[in-house]
């Protein structure tokens, strides 16, 4: 039996980190490694491809990132075999994290809106043990629906979803929960701020006069709990007329 070659163990270790790349840098860096190993070396940024050989290690993800080995040499005939076949696996990869991330968006984002859902924060909710939290629900929205049509009602809820997108910060988490209705967790544990802000953003942004009412309340030990309590408070500000927001209460925790 003929020995193996060893530029056939360096390819098929190659092959081997594709299976575990986490990401599309690791994917791109396994690439590298190879030409490396099997005695190439890639061209610096805007050299002129001249001696190139014709593989893209960046796989188009940007500029192209070219390899090279002297003309004649073993280290080039063995580039020229390999490489391409790499290239190939290199790409499944790719296709397989792009095809992942896109399933896991699918189950923790709102079709809709783009806002995490319900999944995403019966996740979360567990890991938040300070800030507050805001529960937001449309006014009346059954009329709007009724009034101007249900795609009407859902460029409503997509606009919103868009002024508390833009209101809320990096650090804080926005999600559709229900119909018509938002959380909203927050790092500080300031609420009223936060809704000033929306309330003038969606003035300021909103097609249809329609109105928002929440309930917001502190984060002390557990958020879930903090939620149950910011939900009776948006019920009081639902009776109160709408339009506004309360508070909640010691009372109003479980
Ligand atoms: P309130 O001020 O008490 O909250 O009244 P409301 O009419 O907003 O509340 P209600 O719960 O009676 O009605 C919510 C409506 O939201 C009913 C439902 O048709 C509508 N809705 C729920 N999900 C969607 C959706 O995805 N798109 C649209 N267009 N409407 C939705
Ligand atoms: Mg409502
Ligand atoms: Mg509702």
């Amino acid at each position: 039996m003929a020995a193996p070659n060893p530029s056939d163990s360096l390819l098929l270790e190659a092959t081997r980190r594709l299976l575990w790349a986490a990401d599309v840098e690791a994917v791109l860096a396994t690439g590298r490694d190879l030409v490396r190993s099997l005695g190439g070396s890639l061209l610096p940024a805007g050299a002129t491809p001249g001696e190139a050989i014709p593989v893209d290690l960046a796989l188009g993800t940007g500029p192209p990132v070219l390899p090279t080995a002297a003309p004649g040499s073993a280290a080039r005939e063995t580039l020229e075999r390999q490489l391409p076949l790499f290239v190939r696996d290199a790409h499944r990869a790719l296709e397989l994290l792009d095809r992942s991330r896109r399933f896991a968006d699918e189950a923790t984002r709102d079709p809709l809106t783009g806002l995490w859902n319900r999944r995403m924060v019966t996740r979360l909710l567990p890991r938040i043990h300070e800030g507050s939290v805001v529960v937001v629900d449309l006014d009346h929205f059954k009329r709007v629906n009724d009034s101007w049509g249900h795609d009407a009602g859902d460029r409503v809820l997509q606009d919103f979803a868009h002024a508390l997108s833009v209101t809320a910060r990096t650090a804080d988490y926005v999600a559709r929960t229900g119909g018509e209705e938002f959380l909203v967790v927050l790092r500080g544990p300031e609420p009223d701020p936060f809704l000033e802000r929306l309330r003038q953003t969606w003035q300021a942004t909103r097609r249809d006069p329609v109105t928002f009412s929440a309930g917001t309340a502190a984060v002390h030990a557990r958020a879930e709990d903090a939620v149950i309590a910011a939900d009776r408070a948006l019920y009081r500000a639902k009776r109160a007329g709408r339009d506004r927001w309360c508070s909640a209460e010691l009372a109003d925790y479980p």
